[in-house]
């Protein structure tokens, strides 16, 4: 969501067409102000709510996740679109913990009401607490904050076999959401609908061709990689090579719980895609030392006269802070942790051999990505 950054679009805009007036344009009728449009995008990775992590958010009321998101809402809000990958299903009651989640749907309330836009939910947890909650939480969003969009998981067929297509500032983005497995169970057979898989090429295929014919970018967000592990293994190497060849655009991938390389791509024809292979975990309640690493990834798609790209691209590394004796949950950029804080991180309570500081997570993000803190 953008509010701040609407008016210093709307400013800038304003400036370049009083200067296409000014300076003679090579092409006549056709002025760059007057085409190019952008969108700036944020994602974040897992949202993995563990029983510590709604233990902490209790209230008089209910539960209130905001507070994890304080450090970080400016970011969000001045995206125009963000996107969140929501790990855990939603339930009404018996909320719980691994391997089995079920979290409070006060966790939606709080994903709107920092201003993400666009939830995914095929995860390898999706069917954890059955059919009847995949339906509730889908039910949950569409009647709370039929805004957001939602994907990877649907209520019928009719439903899973659209693309979902989000129009932002003229620029037209299809998103796919895939999950590798669901942890061991089931799809009801005929519910196939239900939750969409990285398992048949041919369909995942299909889907990015009909996707191409009606957006201007096509998007995929994959659920995929070994969990703790720093770099992409070979189901991720050869589905990214699958989106390459399709003409993806971005792939922005969660759920090794720790953060991988990005890179951009490129086919031989010149055809461009960005890869992240996993954002990492956005918050948890694990408690070793890699997994407080997450990425907030920042891009940017433009659309002019010469056609659509992706302009600059980055990883924001974030650390999840968990105060004493897990009673707070806090997202920090790096940028603004301190070593104080970090002194402070219950990991070491939680995983005493380990060590844990601001330069040792500056270190990991380098050693992971290449990229300087
Ligand atoms: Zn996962």
């Amino acid at each position: 969501m953008k509010r701040k950054s609407t008016a210093r679009a709307f400013t800038l805009s304003f400036f370049l067409l009083i200067l296409s007036f000014l300076i003679p344009s090579p092409l006549a009728g056709n002025s760059f102000a007057a085409t190019r449009s952008t969108v700036d995008i944020l994602a974040v990775g897992d949202d993995l709510v563990h029983s510590s992590v709604y233990r902490a958010h209790r209230t008089k009321k209910g539960y209130d996740f905001t507070p994890i998101y304080k450090m970080v809402k400016e970011d969000i809000r001045e995206a125009d679109l963000a996107v969140i990958n929501q790990e855990t299903i939603l339930v009404d009651k018996d909320y719980s913990n691994y391997p089995r989640f079920g979290s409070p749907k006060a966790v939606a309330d709080a994903i709107a009401a920092v201003g993400f836009d666009i939830v995914t939910h095929a995860t390898n947890h999706t069917l954890d607490r059955g059919v009847e909650n995949v339906l509730g939480t889908l039910n949950y969003w569409r009647e709370q904050y039929p805004e957001i969009t939602v994907l990877g998981i649907h209520k019928n067929k009719k439903e899973a076999n659209k693309i979902t297509v989000v129009e932002k500032n003229g620029i037209r983005i299809a998103m796919l959401n895939y999950t590798y497995g669901l942890n061991g169970h089931k799809v009801p057979r005929g519910k196939e609908y239900l939750v969409d898989l990285l398992n048949d090429k041919k369909k995942v295929r299909s889907d990015i061709r009909r996707a191409k014919e009606i957006s201007d970018f096509v998007m995929v967000f994959p659920h995929w990689g070994s969990e703790y592990v720093y770099k992409a293994n070979s189901f991720q190497r050869s589905w990214a090579e699958l989106f390459l060849e399709e003409g993806v655009d971005v792939v922005i991938g969660a759920h090794p719980h720790v953060v991988q390389p990005y890179r951009m791509m490129h086919r031989k024809d010149g055809h461009r895609m960005l890869v992240y292979y996993s954002l990492g975990n956005f918050v948890s309640g694990q408690s070793r030392v890699p997994r407080m690493l997450g990425g907030m990834a920042k891009l940017t798609l433009i659309k002019d006269s010469k056609g659509a790209r992706i302009g600059s691209y980055t990883l924001v590394p974030i650390i999840n802070h968990i105060g004493a004796r897990k009673k707070s949950f806090t997202v920090y950029k790096l940028s603004d942790y301190t070593e104080a804080l970090a002194a402070k991180h219950d990991i070491h309570r939680l995983s005493p051999r380990e060590k844990f500081s601001l330069a040792e997570m500056k270190k990991l993000f380098k050693k992971i990505t290449g990229k300087d803190a």
